[in-house]
């Protein structure tokens, strides 16, 4: 790296800055099997977020694997004089597609099918960039980051809709409806990939860049 560097990281000056309190002290470099303490607070010092990348990639995998079930089995079921219809998310798509009514196919598709799939990929490829030590276009990256953080809590949506058509049709007295398993499911995969993308630390990103530095 040239000489152009006009900062240094908390880490290159032997500084820490404490989970808790964000009070920024001199790092105690711990001894074995010992835990550096925050001299304000006394909480646990890292420098880093704790087994950040492991932790991420579980939780991922964990939402990767309900996404599944919150895709195959049924998000609503809805009874009509007697005769039951399960849809699943893709179905409720098609069947908003082919009723006409396609803003609603839109926003069942863009929050249940859309989002849920570009957070995957992202936190995937930031985990590899991360373990590969890739030194390409962190600020992209980081940009990339931010938009998984920014648009976790907007993939709640397809659970208000659901919610709203329960309680829309509810009030009809032709038509019951009902939310399926998917529903729990799919919240469940909201949660836990939004847990996924606070415990990656974007910070892991420019370490490998400032390491040499
Ligand atoms: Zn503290």
């Amino acid at each position: 790296m040239k000489n152009e560097k006009i900062f240094a990281s908390a880490k290159q000056l032997g500084l820490v800055s404490c989970h808790d309190c964000h009070l920024l002290s001199r790092w105690p470099k711990p001894a074995h099997r010992q835990i550096a303490l925050c001299p304000r607070c006394g909480g646990p010092l890292h420098q880093r977020k704790v087994h950040s990348i492991a932790r991420t990639w579980a939780l991922l995998l964990a939402a990767i694997i309900l996404y599944i079930p919150a895709n195959v089995l049924p998000m609503t079921v809805t009874t009509t004089l007697g005769s039951a219809q399960a849809d699943t998310i893709m179905s409720g798509v098609s069947y908003f597609i082919h009723s006409g009514s396609w803003e609603i196919a839109l926003v069942i598709f863009t929050a249940s099918i859309f989002v849920p799939l570009m957070k995957f990929i992202i936190l995937i490829y930031l985990l590899l960039s991360v373990q590969f030590k890739s030194v390409k276009r962190p600020k992209d990256r980081t940009v990339l980051y931010r938009i998984t953080e920014a648009v976790g809590r907007w993939s709640m949506v397809d659970v208000y809709v659901v919610t709203i058509l329960v309680a829309l049709v509810k009030l009809g007295v032709l038509a019951n409806i009902e939310a399926g398993p998917a529903a729990i499911y799919f919240a469940s995969v909201v949660v836990i990939t939004m847990i996924a993308a606070e415990s990656f630390d974007p910070r892991l990103i420019w370490d490998v860049m400032e390491v040499d530095a």
